[in-house]
């Protein structure tokens, strides 16, 4: 049995009320592991250790604090194949994805944000004659990170990275479901030599360590990645408070597909961005609207390569596909796939749970599904389902692709398949998401701002963003 600890002060505790949540593995059903049920008073301890260490992480050259942000960054590299594999037991994500994107990503954030907060200026506002204005950027204090189970270690090193390099101490939860790398993040920042109470990860619960952590008076700044009615609850409970909060909520995201796209190209690429990760990442295409002319060929050429794509063991290295994160998310998505069923939907690829033989018997494997003839207002169009499901429907003309894409309450991302210039770049300026990718998915740039509009989110992450948010600008007049 694998029992994780809390990591506070720099070393691993057992939670203070002795309580433990179990740790299953999708792929088998079985539980494999407990994490600590953590509470208010294991958030005590871990504000405790960041209060202590705060003045002196603040104080620390810059360069010095870049290095350790490198140093851990360095070690993320050093374990990939281990972290890869914790990531596919815990996530029942193929472990060869886990290892070319999720690990090596989260390695990139530390060195982003390493050079990242060299490169962040502040402005300076001069009054001719008379006085000038310079601006200073400083650290919060003590931040909360709460992070969901889809990107593990991705989205918690996402937040934490520029927390840190900003000049904060962190008190961090993974997703209960999945807080493997979380865990062995603290031993990697013990053998970079993060001083203790600099980051402390605690495992848990949102309904009890994650609302304790929002709520602690001296948590300055809660960075929230997860559901949009977790996100608005967060949002109600530190209204009163007026703490900084940023929130990456949920998705539904529109891919319009052009009769002029490179075809071969967008084929691969948006079937990609629908099934990556059993299309469990937020960005994930879901709603696929495809112009009249090509919509048969495209649907046809969609429905073939669901076909192929067979959920596996997601520890075996050539698994493409592995299983959904937890019963429950299981369960949710074949809800849907029956309510589009009775919606009018017609299912033309998948749509069921897959039992695979051996050791994943008894896994959380579903079929790739497309589902078709469905209303824009559907509510399996409406609602995010975050899962291996996506619906399709044709158009006829450019405005009606873009009243078709904007008629949703989220606004995350968008993709744009066409060889059209002018109609890409008009499309990209009408869209209501706050990301929108022309001919590709998933291309990021981690200096440029990423997150979503409407339900999808206030506020933004990536580059100078983040390092704005996990700081507080103060503005300074001087009179000649
Ligand atoms: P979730 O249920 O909202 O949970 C997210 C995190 O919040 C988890 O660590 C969770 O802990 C914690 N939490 C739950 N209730 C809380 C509360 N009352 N106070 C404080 N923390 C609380 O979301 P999820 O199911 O893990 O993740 C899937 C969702 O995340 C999808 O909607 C997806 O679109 C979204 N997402 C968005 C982005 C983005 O960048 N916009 C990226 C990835 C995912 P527990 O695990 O213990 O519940």
């Amino acid at each position: 049995m694998d029992i994780i600890a809390n990591f506070i002060n720099g070393q691993y505790h057992a939670p203070l009320g002795e309580n433990y949540l179990d740790n299953i593995e999708p792929a088998t059903g079985l539980v494999y592991g407990k994490i600590p049920d953590s509470e208010k008073a294991d958030v005590e301890l871990a504000v405790a250790a960041a209060k202590k260490a705060l003045p002196a992480w603040q104080a620390m050259p810059l360069e010095q604090r870049a290095d350790m942000l490198s140093a851990i960054a360095q070690e993320i590299e050093a374990r990939n194949d281990e972290l890869a594999m914790a990531e596919a037991i815990d996530n029942g994500k193929p472990v060869a994805l886990a290892r070319i994107v999720d690990i090596p990503r989260a390695a990139s954030n530390f060195k982003f944000f390493a050079h990242a907060c060299s490169q962040f200026a502040s402005e300076s506002h001069a009054i001719a004659g008379t006085a000038i204005n310079y601006t200073l950027r400083q650290p919060v204090g003590i931040v909360g990170c709460i992070s969901p189970w889809n990107l593990p270690l991705y989205l918690f090193t996402w937040k934490i990275a520029p927390a840190l390099a900003a000049g904060n101490c962190v008190i961090a939860k993974p997703s209960e479901v999945t807080p493997k790398t979380a865990a062995l993040l603290g031993e990697i920042c013990q053998k970079a030599g993060l001083p203790a109470g600099v980051l402390n990860i605690l495992h848990g619960s949102g309904a009890k360590v994650g609302q304790a952590i929002c709520q602690h008076q001296e948590i300055k700044a809660i960075s929230f990645t997860g559901g949009t009615t977790t996100g608005a609850q967060i949002a109600q409970l530190l209204a009163p408070t007026f703490k900084k909060i940023s929130l990456e909520l949920g998705g539904k995201n529109p891919a319009l597909i052009f009769a002029d796209c490179d075809f071969d190209n967008t084929i691969e690429q948006v079937f990609r961005a629908s099934f990556a990760n059993q299309g469990q990442i937020c960005l994930c295409a879901s709603r696929l609207y495809i112009e009249r002319p090509i919509y048969e060929k495209f649907k046809q050429a969609l429905v073939d390569k669901a076909k192929a794509l067979q959920p596996n063991d997601p520890l075996l290295d050539d698994s493409q596909m592995g299983a959904l994160v937890s019963k429950s998310h299981l369960e949710k998505v074949l809800g849907y796939i029956e309510l589009a069923k009775a919606e009018g939907g017609k299912v033309l690829a998948g749509g069921k749970q897959v039992n695979l033989a051996g050791r994943c018997q008894k896994g959380y494997f579903l079929q790739p599904t497309i589902i078709e003839n469905l209303d824009n207002q559907a509510q399996c169009n409406q609602e995010e389902i975050f899962g291996p499901v996506i619906t399709l429907q044709p158009f006829d003309t450019d405005e009606e692709a873009l009243t078709l894409a904007n008629d949703s309450n989220y606004g995350l991302a968008a993709t744009i398949w066409t060889n059209h210039l002018g109609r890409a770049h008009q499309l990209a300026e009408t869209l209501n998401t706050g990301i929108v990718w022309i001919n590709c998915w998933l291309l990021r740039d981690l200096r440029t701002p990423f997150g979503g509009m409407n339900h999808s989110g206030l506020g933004r992450e990536g580059g100078h963003e983040a390092m704005r948010f996990f700081t507080e600008s103060k503005n300074v007049c001087v009179k000649y």
